[in-house]
């Protein structure tokens, strides 16, 4: 499987200068989509895993598939304001501009080993403010999975204990380089 072949990539979106992985192009490829999820689902034995939470919203395609293959429950992380039962709730910086995240509260049970799952690993900004809000409810992080890797923004140096996982890694190559090599 060519995987690089099924990312689209937006150079300038959302903003000048920030080429954009657009993973919604491998749910247009059904080998693809496969793929990834077996990769996906290959990468932990069962048991490793009590639940899942994915982040909104390109990782809650791939945390659905996981948690209906290994029969763990799903657990939504959702920009502000989207969630309606009590929460708990970590700003953090995205690669460009800032946000915060919100889990219900009592969806975020202690003890727990929680995956983490998202489409991308930029900074790893994002990822690591789930796993605050997971260790602060006294759980655990059992791991992280991403398609897309961006290892040159360095988000070993945040999320590396987590052992994060990746399907295929890109190392900042430039937008001019990118668009001749189509
Ligand atoms: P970060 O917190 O910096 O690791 O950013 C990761 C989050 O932002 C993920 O949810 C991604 O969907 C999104 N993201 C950041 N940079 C990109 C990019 N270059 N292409 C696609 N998505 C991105």
């Amino acid at each position: 499987m060519d995987l690089d072949k099924a990312i689209r990539k937006v150079p300038d979106f959302p903003k000048p200068g920030i080429l954009f992985y657009d993973i919604t192009s491998i749910f247009m490829n059904p080998d693809a989509f496969r793929y990834v999820v077996d990769k996906m689902l290959a990468n932990y034995s069962d048991g490793e895993v009590d639940g899942v939470i994915s982040i909104e919203s390109r990782g809650f395609l791939l945390g659905s598939c996981f948690a209906y293959s290994k029969k763990v429950p799903l657990v939504l992380a959702r920009k502000k304001g989207k969630l309606p039962g009590k929460t708990i709730s970590q700003s953090y910086l995205l690669e460009y501009g800032s946000a915060t995240l919100e889990i219900h509260e009592s969806d975020l049970i202690p003890g727990k080993r929680w995956l983490i799952i998202d489409d991308l690993i930029a900074t790893g900004g994002t990822l690591e403010a789930v796993a605050s809000m997971i260790e602060n409810s006294n759980a655990h992080v059992a791991g992280i999975f991403s398609i897309v890797g961006l290892p040159f923004l360095n988000y070993q140096e945040r999320i590396g204990k987590y052992q994060p996982v990746t399907l295929i890694d890109y190392n900042g190559e430039s937008v001019d380089q990118i668009i001749a090599d189509k």
